[in-house]
């Protein structure tokens, strides 16, 4: 541990505040250290672990694919990437798929599609995209600027213009915003996570759909943390009566591969044509065929299985000593801590379990296969912390 820990912090770039913990394997929801300390993981490697660690059918579907064909470019078809498209499309009603690596890009390809169909259907100047004070939507110029929080715009200046931040809640602002004649999209998480686990309140969402529609403003909804099934349905927009034009989607997709997808509804299925976007790894058949085995097996069953896992964890949570409130969507949950969330972490830690951290709140994203017998050791173990 100690010589890793120095190599990191000689030869990797010096982005990240890490945890002291090396995890050397895991299987499932318990991950090991180089000491071979067990521990339970709440985390999911931050809601990509869809399945935990090692899930035997995800590997054998990855290793297959690996023995196959790794890598084609997207100048030939393959099938995974096919296979993948078409049940996404099916299963949201949306029209079609731009395959890529990670989140950001998922909503830069959503960001270009919204401009696209606007400069096409009205000309220049109509390409501001609303989003949301609070919100996080990746770590590119573009993203960023994207991402509805000041702390995010300064330093890495001038950033791509054309965002406007609107405020959870205040509809009068978010009409006023919409009809000022430039607006093409706008971009939402039904639930937003890194900004705390917060989820938009019911009646701004219908207003929201009700200006999207009127005005022929695309609705874009940013289901990178949310989606695949993470809140108890398939992508989080489906708790509510949206039919969103655009929906990008990341993390837990291909449970522990770098995938990123963009899904088209009706009005923008078209507005993507050869030459105006691409990725190299986009759509990669390694990556595709994990996304499959997560995908197929998120069925009705499982997913109200997810949501009585929410429901346990929110009946031990709620109103126990230490908890001030408990927050956010199947399992994605945040809890607001009378102690320090970083000294809840740590302990939690100490004693054998896992959790995150979003703003001020402790964050559970834990693998949506996590047993029930696992999951009450780590509530209880959390719960120790969280009266210390
Ligand atoms: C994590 C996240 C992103 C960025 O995803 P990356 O894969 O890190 O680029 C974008 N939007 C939301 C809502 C996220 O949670």
């Amino acid at each position: 541990m100690a010589d890793i820990k120095n190599f990191d912090n000689t030869y990797v770039a010096n982005t990240y505040a890490r945890f002291p913990l090396q995890i050397v394997s895991g299987k499932g929801a318990i991950a090991y250290d180089e000491t071979g300390k067990r521990y339970i993981d709440l985390g999911s490697g931050i809601a990509v672990n869809s399945f935990g660690f090692a899930d035997e059918v995800w590997q054998e579907a990855v290793t297959a694919q690996v023995k196959t064909l790794q890598h084609t470019s997207n100048l030939y078809y393959t099938e995974p990437c096919v296979q993948l498209a078409k049940q996404l499309c099916e299963r949201t009603g949306l029209c079609r798929v731009f395959f890529s690596n990670s989140g950001a890009e998922a909503n830069e390809c959503a960001i270009k599609t919204a401009r696209r169909y606007s400069f096409l259907k009205y000309g220049e100047g109509r390409h501001v995209i609303i989003t949301l004070k609070n919100s996080f939507h990746g770590r590119t110029i573009t993203t960023l600027a994207a991402t509805g929080q000041d702390s995010f715009h300064t330093e890495f200046g001038p950033f791509t213009e054309g965002f406007r931040y609107a405020t959870v809640g205040d509809i009068d602002e978010l009409k006023a915003m919409a009809s000022a004649g430039d607006v093409a999209a706008i971009m939402i998480e039904t639930v937003q996570g890194e900004g705390g686990v917060l989820e938009l309140p019911a009646d701004y969402i219908a207003a929201i759909k009700a200006i999207t529609e009127e005005q022929d403003i695309l609705l874009i909804v940013d289901e990178v943390q949310t989606g695949n099934g993470r809140t108890g349905k398939l992508y989080s927009y489906m708790h509510h009566d949206l039919h969103p034009d655009i929906v990008s989607t990341a993390k837990g997709l291909a449970g522990g591969l770098p995938l990123g997808a963009t899904m088209l509804g009706e009005r923008v299925k078209d507005t993507l044509t050869p030459g105006s976007h691409g990725s190299t790894f986009g759509g990669n058949p390694v990556c595709c065929a994990g996304a499959l085995s997560v995908l197929n097996r998120l069925t009705d069953d499982f997913l109200s299985d997810v949501t009585k896992k929410s429901d346990y964890i929110k009946a031990e949570l709620e109103g126990a000593p230490g908890v001030v409130g408990v927050s956010g969507r199947g399992l994605m949950l945040g809890i607001e801590t009378v102690r320090p969330a970083k000294e809840i972490i740590a302990d939690c830690m100490a004693a054998g379990v896992l959790v995150l951290s979003a703003k001020t709140k402790v964050r559970l994203l834990p693998p949506l296969s996590i047993s029930m017998e696992e999951l009450a050791e780590a509530i209880a173990v959390l719960k120790e912390a969280l009266a210390k």
